[in-house]
């Protein structure tokens, strides 16, 4: 496969600053020193290195949103927007998956809601990559329906005594912390609090590492919760709000993925205008088939299309407009349809090499079938957009 030689050229954009777009070549030339030479390895490995972590602190990756004072640099959505397109083109989605685990998911919640011990004991290191965080909701018997999860948390004098079962969690076989949900009560979708867990926590197991169709190079395991005894006061916020804290920032985790889609298409086009560029067919260039041509046309109409659904929905959630949730979920469920599509079609573009595994197309093809599933299946963005017009 040719080296890249193809930039594509990105249209102007109504939402992002000049500050923005030098971000973005910060993030990228993380991406071509830190990620994509070692994807391949990593893939094989079923996880990144650890010090991927430390390397992202360092260079202020981990913390875009948050508050200077615990490390972060006080930016916008449309900042995760740039971090996550960029770190979304290194050749593999497991690492970006495992940085925005930790810098989105995890943490996001904590920096809203947990009090100022929590956020100094797990959310200032975490911000500087020395611990590794993990957000733990899903559980075999309760994956879109959040609220039917049974972990219990019995409260016993100053603890919590947490026992139950955890699957699917990213970062999960090696997080030092787990932003988890619990039972506390059974009064239903009101009887979910939110705790900081502890990994070294005695009567704590992680299970099978998960072995994926795609993600491989992240970590997604399986945990399991014997009597783990954890202070009371690791709980994040209020007794009983879990779901809601939850629910409110589905949001930022949703806006990942749809940016990561607009990475991944960006990625896979430019891949793909090389590779139509390069290969003779019948005496010329794939390129210079109409049919290609017109498929091009229509991939990076696609493309545009996520990327305006996405940094619309970045500017409102930034603004804490109500009308972000609904565009959220339209930018996600857009994305996920529209990546699919592209990497579909640019594994076809490849003919007999899109099928080898010396090539990244395959590993994408395989990363984003899971984005019309994570953080809110599909299924669920109809079913929320549904709810926001009637
Ligand atoms: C790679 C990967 C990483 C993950 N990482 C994490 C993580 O770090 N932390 C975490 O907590 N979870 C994580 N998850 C879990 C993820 O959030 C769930 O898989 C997802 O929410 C779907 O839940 P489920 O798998 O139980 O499917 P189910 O909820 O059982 O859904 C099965 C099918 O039913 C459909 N369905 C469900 N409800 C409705 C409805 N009301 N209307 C119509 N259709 C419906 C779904 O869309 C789906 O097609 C991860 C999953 C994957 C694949």
């Amino acid at each position: 496969m040719p080296d890249r030689q193809t930039a594509y050229p990105r249209p102007p954009s109504n939402f992002l600053t000049e500050d923005h777009e030098t971000f973005r070549r910060t993030v990228a030339s993380f991406v071509d020193r830190e990620i994509r030479p070692h994807a391949d390895t990593w893939e094989r490995d079923g996880k990144c290195a650890r010090d991927l972590y430390t390397r992202a602190g360092a260079a202020g990756l981990l913390g875009l949103r948050y508050d200077p004072e615990y490390g972060g640099s006080g930016l916008d959505f449309l900042a995760t927007c740039v971090l996550a397109e960029e770190l979304a083109k290194g050749d593999s989605i497991g690492p970006a998956v495992a940085l925005m685990t930790q810098s989105e998911f995890a943490l996001a919640v904590l920096a809203d809601e947990a009090d100022e011990e929590l956020k100094a004991a797990w959310m200032v290191p975490a911000i500087a990559g020395e611990l590794i965080g993990a957000i733990g909701v899903s559980e075999p018997g309760a994956g879109s329906d959040v609220a039917a999860l049974t972990t219990r948390a019995r409260r016993d004098g100053g603890d919590y005594v947490i026992s139950g079962q955890k699957t699917y969690i990213s970062n999960g076989t090696r997080a030092d912390f787990i932003t988890l949900a619990v039972r506390t009560s059974e009064e239903g979708p009101k009887g979910i609090s939110l705790v900081v867990f502890p990994t070294d926590t005695p009567g704590f197991e992680v299970g099978r590492r998960l072995d994926k169709l795609g993600a491989r190079a992240s970590d997604t395991g399986e945990l399991f919760f014997d009597d783990c005894r954890i202070p009371a006061t690791n709980l994040v916020g209020e007794e009983g709000q879990g779901l809601r804290y939850i629910l409110s920032h589905f949001g930022g985790e949703r806006l990942v993925i749809a940016a990561f889609a607009v990475g991944i298409m960006e990625r896979l086009i430019e891949l793909g205008l090389d590779y139509a560029a390069n290969r003779e067919v019948f005496g010329g260039p794939v390129l210079s088939l109409q049919t290609w041509r017109h498929r091009f046309a229509e991939m990076a109409t696609r493309l545009e299309a996520t990327r305006l659904l996405a940094h619309q929905a970045a500017r409102l959630l930034s603004d804490h407009d109500p009308a972000g949730d609904m565009a959220v979920s339209m930018a996600k469920l857009h994305a996920a349809d529209a990546v699919q599509s592209v990497a579909a079609e640019v594994l076809q573009l490849h003919g007999g090499f899109g099928q080898m595994e010396e090539s990244p197309i395959p590993r994408y093809y395989r990363d984003v079938a899971g984005f019309s599933v994570g953080a809110g299946t599909s299924e669920i963005m109809r079913e929320l957009i549904a709810r926001s017009l009637t």
